[in-house]
């Protein structure tokens, strides 16, 4: 069976290449006569592994010293409790800016340590837009602004950044080492693996150190990102495979040329599909242009048949997860940094040739 061109919005597709390295050390990793699912955490051949996977994690993004790197558990949605419970402290209050189904969990979590200002939302467009924060009043003694970079759901993402005096917390899920940032921009940065990274199973979270160990008494010890900063990710067994995976994945985008090349790859990804949505009379993206993800493309025909008729034949043609969300409607193409630009260019042929024979 041939590999299929998998346009799910996560957990997403891996680099072919890391999946076959992964492949050849499944059953015994180098000289360790068994597999690194099998290994004690606490043996050296493991200390190297996440060890390696943190450096090149610090080298890809080019992570400051004064930043902490955690390998967590909890997924995305846990950091959205973390968060408040480690941040939340000084003054209990947070701005958010809501685009989405992602900060409106982000939201209703944050609610139950302080106080919450959602400064402006999208909603009354279905999140099809990034407000203009230009004209925002952020509050000068907000503990941070919470931001998600991408909004898988509906296909939008921040060009550019709010400029703020408090710490900017950004959630990165779907788009995290997509492209350069510079992390000194922000306080906090959180990210599930199952969609750039790795397996599912893996929460990074870089987060500068004056934000770490501010948390109050009453919050757990595993809830702290003090306990996992002060042991390396290791407080208690961490995802030990999920970590070697997204080791490998940052291997990966090093040698491809690091994250200034993996930009210019997708930027030429989401050419090649936006123009031809552009173009196309059956068709259309439903997020306009300056605030188009690069990752997560949605669009629509207009005919909720017809939609159904091509999913069901992409399909067929090995192209597939391409239904779209069920807020959104129509398709959705996620195409992370794993997805060749072979993929999204036989997406493309596929669909002019659906629409020569669907006129
Ligand atoms: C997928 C996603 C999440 C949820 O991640 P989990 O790891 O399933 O908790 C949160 N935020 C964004 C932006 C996402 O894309």
């Amino acid at each position: 069976m041939k590999r299929v061109y998998n346009f799910s919005a996560g957990p997403s597709v891996l680099p072919e290449k890391v999946l076959e390295k992964a492949a050849s050390e499944l059953v015994n990793f180098g000289e360790a006569g068994m597999s690194v699912m099998e290994m004690s955490h606490r043996s050296a051949d493991y200390q190297v592994i996440i060890d390696e996977a943190e450096a090149n994690c610090r080298k890809l993004m080019g992570i400051p010293d004064n930043y902490k790197v955690l390998f967590l558990q909890g997924g995305a949605s846990l950091q959205f409790a973390m968060i408040p419970m480690n941040l939340m402290v000084k003054n209990k209050k947070a701005d958010f800016i809501d685009t989405g189904a992602w900060s409106s969990k982000a939201i209703k979590e944050a609610k139950l340590f302080g106080e919450v200002n959602v400064l402006a939302s999208s909603k009354d467009e279905n999140y099809s837009y990034i407000p203009d924060f230009e004209k925002l009043d952020f509050s000068k003694d907000a503990d941070y602004l919470h931001i998600v970079s991408n909004n898988t759901i509906y296909g939008t993402e921040y060009s550019e950044l709010p400029k703020v005096d408090v710490p900017i917390v950004a959630d990165m899920s779907s788009n995290i080492m997509s492209k350069e940032i510079n992390v000194s921009d922000y306080g906090l940065i959180f990210a599930g693996a199952q969609k750039n990274i790795g397996p599912a199973g893996v929460t990074l979270v870089i987060v500068r150190e004056d934000l770490v160990g501010n948390a109050p008494d009453n919050v757990t010890t595993m809830l702290n990102y003090k306990t996992h900063a002060d042991k390396g990710s290791m407080f208690n067994t961490p995802p030990t495979y999920g970590i070697y995976m997204a080791g490998l994945v940052f291997k990966h985008l090093l040698e491809l040329g690091g994250l200034k090349e993996v930009e210019k790859i997708n930027a030429k990804k989401a050419e090649i599909l936006y123009d031809y949505l552009d173009s196309s009379e059956m068709f259309s993206a439903t997020v306009k242009k300056e605030f188009r993800s690069k990752m997560n493309v949605p669009f629509v025909t207009g005919d909720a048949e017809l939609d159904k008729k091509f999913v069901a034949e992409a399909k067929e043609a090995g192209l597939v997860n391409l239904k779209g969300h069920r807020s959104v409607g129509g398709m959705r193409a996620s195409i992370y940094n794993a997805m060749p630009v072979e993929g999204v260019q036989t997406l493309v042929d596929f669909m002019a040739d659906f629409e020569r024979k669907n006129k």
